[in-house]
């Protein structure tokens, strides 16, 4: 086997490809094999492309959040060579930036204050609405949801190919801000990716879901919408994703090595013997010219988890 020297040093890296990928952890734990997984998978898609990989830490739940967590989350990708390109962004100092876009939205007339309860929604019917978009409530101590104007049944994904969702199964409205003023998940997600020029979101099979109702934000923001790639997610058990919330085990620093190839085979590359013996710039550096969507083994779980989370309110 023929191993190259000459990994570069990514956080000056200057991409010539037109690829940009992301990736977006939120603080809410450290860094578990799932999410390493995940990490790894956006990073080698990236490179390579030749395109940059940027870092940006969702720390806009705050009653979720880990003291410590973002630190420990980029301590965690340092030591495993997962260098990002340029500087991290962090939702948390974005606000602006959200509410400048909820207020484009209303005036497109795709939102409406929402009273409802978590436990009103959650009783509605699968697309039932509630009937708060016909009352012009005020906004104090209000949600923002938002109304399709068209919904979104299908895309395309780069590993799963087309991938289709019964009509009655999305939501024909979901929470943009929450009552307590935080923001939801698919709005950031949609801004932060249209603001940051992220061409391919390449992310966990959790999420496929959820594509469906950041394609309809992409709409109503006008702007074409990037790319998706979903990778099969890590479980402990059939539908059950292994994740900070079922206790995964943070990853042991001192077993970064171990760590990339497990990662490495779970993605399908054809680890070696060899390649285990190996520096971490040595092992990233194969990666990077191995990479190949088409050896990423076929086990992809769709656990739509993030769908119900954007509807808590
Ligand atoms: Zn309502």
């Amino acid at each position: 086997m023929t191993i190259a020297f000459n990994y570069p040093p990514m956080k000056n890296f200057t991409p010539h490809s037109g690829y940009v990928g992301r990736f977006a952890p939120s603080p809410s734990g450290h860094l578990h094999f799932g999410s390493l997984v995940t990490a790894l998978g956006s990073f080698l898609r990236a490179k390579n492309s030749g395109g940059q990989w940027l870092l940006r830490i969702e720390d806009i739940d705050p009653p979720r959040e880990m003291v410590g967590a973002s630190d420990s989350i980029m301590r965690c990708l340092e030591n495993h060579h997962l260098f990002w390109d340029g500087e991290v962004v962090f939702q948390s100092g974005r606000s602006e930036l959200y509410n400048e876009k909820i207020q484009y939205l209303a005036e497109q007339g795709f939102t409406f204050y929402c009273q409802c309860t978590r436990a009103q929604l959650a009783h509605l019917e699968p697309g039932q609405t509630c009937g708060c978009a016909n009352q012009n409530l005020s906004p104090e101590n209000k949600a923002i949801r938002f109304n399709h104007h068209f919904i979104h049944q299908y895309f395309y994904d780069e590993l799963l190919g087309h991938v289709e969702f019964p009509k009655q199964s999305i939501p024909p409205q979901f929470t943009i801000k929450r009552k307590d003023a935080l923001f939801a998940y698919q709005l950031a997600v949609v801004v932060d990716d249209i603001q940051q020029g992220i061409t391919e979101v390449a992310r966990g099979a959790d999420l496929v879901a959820a594509t469906l109702l950041q394609l309809a934000l992409y709409q109503a923001f006008k702007s074409p919408a990037p790319k998706f790639l979903h990778f099969p997610v890590v479980v402990t058990e059939p539908g059950k994703k292994l994740s900070k919330q079922n206790h995964a085990c943070e990853l042991d620093p001192n077993k970064v090595g171990t760590n990339l190839i497990n990662a490495l085979r779970f993605l399908g590359l054809p680890v070696t013997k060899e390649l285990q013996r190996e520096s971490v710039a040595n092992i990233m550096n194969w990666a990077i010219s191995e990479w190949d969507l088409n050896k990423i083994p076929a086990k992809t779980e769709c656990i739509d988890n993030r769908i119900g989370q954007a509807d808590s309110i």
